[in-house]
């Protein structure tokens, strides 16, 4: 099993080739044992949902559903930003099949899309809290429960950001998770998160990178629902500015293993249990955590492998 995504801030890009660098990324991580895969991206046209492609057997036979749905001008024309995650999945919860098949989404518009390694322990309880609130499961996976829980967050908490809605998601899961996300409320940007499950991120910049790590931005305190947002603080004693990496022309991949990010880049991060790493539309990536540990270095370092 194994996650794959490709963020394109560099030079546009269509879809079709978008779809072609996440299968490629699905091949490098089949070595890894699979019984059905899946891709997210943006559909053809301005305002279109996002389009899922989702299938039993091998990548292979997810490449011939590929040429089959995504056909046509829409598939070529170069787009600036794109966002596509991918997905091989070993079934834990759920015999494997399309509709049990990652991405799994929020609801039938696929607001929040995501894409997941490992299994949630908790998820018939959070289901039970989200079947109450009117969600209405399509999948027998513990991962709709991740879809739906950002969206009902989404829904409650108004104003905040994607890597907020997703750092709180996680303090109400149990278990072994890496995840990754797309939204059509947060086009052009990512979220990814890990515990227990491998995740890195790939670094492909045009030109030398300003830093060699990426500093730690905490919030301070959880945020009770409508209280306002707390300081966030970056380094140990918040003395520190926080400065996301910023660089322009640059590609991000999220990959649960560097076999899959290798031929397109040697720099990489590897994240930390409960590491939110959030990819903006304007390209910066910041790495957040609600909880500061002692032992924590407050920066994870970028690695040349
Ligand atoms: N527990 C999830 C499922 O069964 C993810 C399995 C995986 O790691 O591929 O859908």
């Amino acid at each position: 099993c194994g996650i794959f995504a490709y963020l394109n801030y560099l030079t546009p890009k269509s879809r079709q080739q978008v779809l072609d660098l996440l299968l490629q990324g699905l091949k490098r991580l089949e070595y890894r044992g699979y019984d059905s895969t899946g891709v997210a991206i943006d559909g053809a046209s301005a305002g279109d949902d996002i389009l899922l492609v989702r299938r039993i057997g091998k990548v292979k036979v997810l490449e011939d559903a590929i040429g089959e749905v995504c056909r046509g001008e829409g598939f070529n024309q170069p787009v600036d930003i794109h966002i596509g995650i991918a997905h091989t999945r070993w079934a834990t919860h759920g015999v494997p099949s399309e509709v049990n098949s990652h991405p799994q989404r929020s609801d039938v518009e696929n607001s929040f899309v995501v894409v997941h390694n490992g299994i949630i322990t908790n998820y018939k309880d959070v289901k039970t809290l989200l079947e109450k609130r009117g969600y209405v499961f399509e999948s027998e996976t513990d991962t709709e429960v991740i879809a739906k829980l950002v969206h009902h967050l989404w829904q409650t908490h108004p104003g905040y950001t994607f890597g907020e809605l997703v750092e709180q998601a996680i303090q109400q899961l149990e278990g072994a998770f890496a995840i990754a996300f797309k939204s059509k409320h947060f086009p052009g940007e990512c979220v990814a998160s890990r515990r227990g499950s491998p995740l890195l991120v790939g670094i492909k910049a045009k030109t030398k990178l300003a830093t060699d790590h990426v500093p730690i931005l905490y919030a301070k305190a959880h945020r009770p629902h409508g209280q306002p947002f707390p300081v966030l603080q970056a380094g140990s004693d918040g003395s520190a500015e926080f400065q996301p990496l910023e660089h322009k022309e640059v590609e991000y991949f999220f990959a649960s293993d560097a076999s899959a990010v290798i031929e397109h880049t040697n720099r990489v991060i590897y994240l930390e249990d409960d590491d939110v790493a959030a990819v903006k539309r304007d390209g910066t990536l910041s790495i957040h955590r609600l909880n500061k540990c002692t032992d924590d270095p407050h920066i994870r370092e970028i690695i040349t492998l």
